[in-house]
């Protein structure tokens, strides 16, 4: 009895999460880990894709309007822990300004003198942007002095960086624990948790995932977590040949994990035990060479000959594919069903992204996560018509695997 009670304290526990709704920001300064990692111009170091500020948006402007100040903390790129030019939040000040409306003060270091003076300049209605966090190798290391020392700008914390959510670094994780009573998640964070939860906890059926993309080894945990809860489990892109040669066909040159076809095996044999449906592409377009003008044709997927590669599902399995799809409530979508970054190999995916958005029409929930199929959503026109595009690659996938993510477990009351 005690172990149950215990077991219903720890669910509620694990679901409780202050958001941003709930606080008056009046006279503070807010501490917002944001994920400002915004491609830049190479040459020019101007920002050629605004959309993480943009995300970002209205929880600084809620912040902004309460008459409190935002402090930002960001990290972009893959600095060597120290001043990198090409990777200081410098370069999106002026956007930051541009679309919040607001002053917006730039601080050289994150930490140190300049931020803690411009932070206790900061007026209610101001932005205080700090260098890039990464510039210190602390931050990734998850050291808790670093974080107390980003912790003592502010004077609560709110995290809206979903993507970095699986990291335990220090602004992203271990700085809540200096704001027990004031540790919360920004709109972004709650919109992607909300549609991860609509997907693994308050599942409508039939709950379809799409999974597909180059490697099993990436997407294994997610596979045989999601056999768990899904009831059909689609299989295409690159993946899909190594589960076609562990079940005995001729694959050519298509992409193929041989250490991993054990694993394939005992996938399918577990998702049969639990009554799972795993879809793999019966037919493929394939190709002679990894070339959006190689020779194509289209055939069964296990029948590809020597020198020849499947670079795509073909018309049968999108069909297939579809019709499941169609008839689903639930939808994931991870990673592509062929090379769709080349023309002669997009129609599969395209035709995914189709019945996706269909079956959303249609009343399904689906959401799309991970960069590539994001990428692919927004090729082929359905990003605004889907449920939700997860702004998170790594950490939706976390969370799919069943992990438990640190930024979010951070922030959890
Ligand atoms: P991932 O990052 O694992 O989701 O993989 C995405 C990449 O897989 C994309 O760049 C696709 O071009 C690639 N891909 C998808 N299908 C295939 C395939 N049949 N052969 C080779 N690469 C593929």
């Amino acid at each position: 009895m005690i172990k149950i009670i215990n077991n219903l304290l720890n669910l509620h526990k694990k679901h409780s999460m202050n958001s941003i709704d709930n606080f008056n920001f009046n006279s503070k300064k807010a501490l917002v880990r944001v994920d400002f990692n915004v491609p830049l111009d190479k040459e020019t170091l101007e920002i050629t894709d605004d959309k993480r500020i943009r995300a970002a948006l209205p929880t600084i402007q809620k912040i902004l309007s309460d008459n409190g100040s935002a402090i930002i903390m960001s990290h972009l790129g893959r600095p060597k822990n120290a001043f990198e030019d090409k990777f200081s939040l410098r370069h999106v000040k002026k956007r930051i300004e541009e679309l919040s409306g607001a002053r917006v003060h730039f601080s050289n270091d994150c930490i140190g003198e300049d931020a803690t003076v411009l932070s206790d300049q900061l007026l209610p209605g101001e932005i205080l942007l700090l260098e890039n966090v990464r510039f210190h190798a602390e931050e990734t290391k998850g050291d808790i002095p670093f974080a107390k020392k980003l912790a003592d700008l502010g004077d609560c914390y709110v995290n809206d960086a979903f993507g970095t959510a699986h990291r335990a670094h220090s602004s992203t994780c271990h700085i809540a624990q200096f704001f027990p009573n004031a540790k919360m998640c920004g709109f972004l964070m709650e919109k992607e948790i909300q549609s991860a939860k609509s997907v693994m906890e308050n599942t409508k059926r039939p709950f379809t995932a799409i999974v597909g993309g180059a490697k099993v080894s990436d997407k294994v945990l997610i596979v045989e977590n999601l056999i768990d809860k899904a009831d059909h489990i689609i299989i295409g892109g690159g993946m899909a040949y190594t589960f076609k040669k562990a079940l005995g066909g001729d694959i050519g040159n298509s992409l193929c994990e041989d250490e991993r076809l054990a694993t394939c095996i005992e996938i399918l044999k577990r998702a049969k035990e639990k009554g799972v449906s795993i879809h793999l592409p019966e037919d493929s377009v394939i190709a002679d060479d990894f070339n959006n003008n190689a020779n194509t044709k289209t055939t069964e997927s296990n029948q590809i000959k020597e020198g020849w590669m499947g670079l795509d599902i073909g018309c049968n399995a999108a069909k297939d594919f579809s019709d499941v799809i169609s008839k689903s409530k639930t939808i994931l979508w991870n990673g592509p069903m062929g090379v769709f970054e080349m023309s002669s190999f997009e129609k599969g995916t395209k035709s995914i992204a189709i019945a996706v958005a269909q079956a959303t029409e249609n009343g399904a929930y689906s959401l799309i996560g991970g960069g590539d199929s994001a990428a692919a959503a927004k090729k082929f026109g359905v990003d605004q018509v889907v449920s939700h595009v997860s702004t998170g690659g790594g950490a939706l996938l976390e969370y799919f695997e069943g992990k438990t993510l640190p930024g979010i477990q951070a922030i959890e009351a």
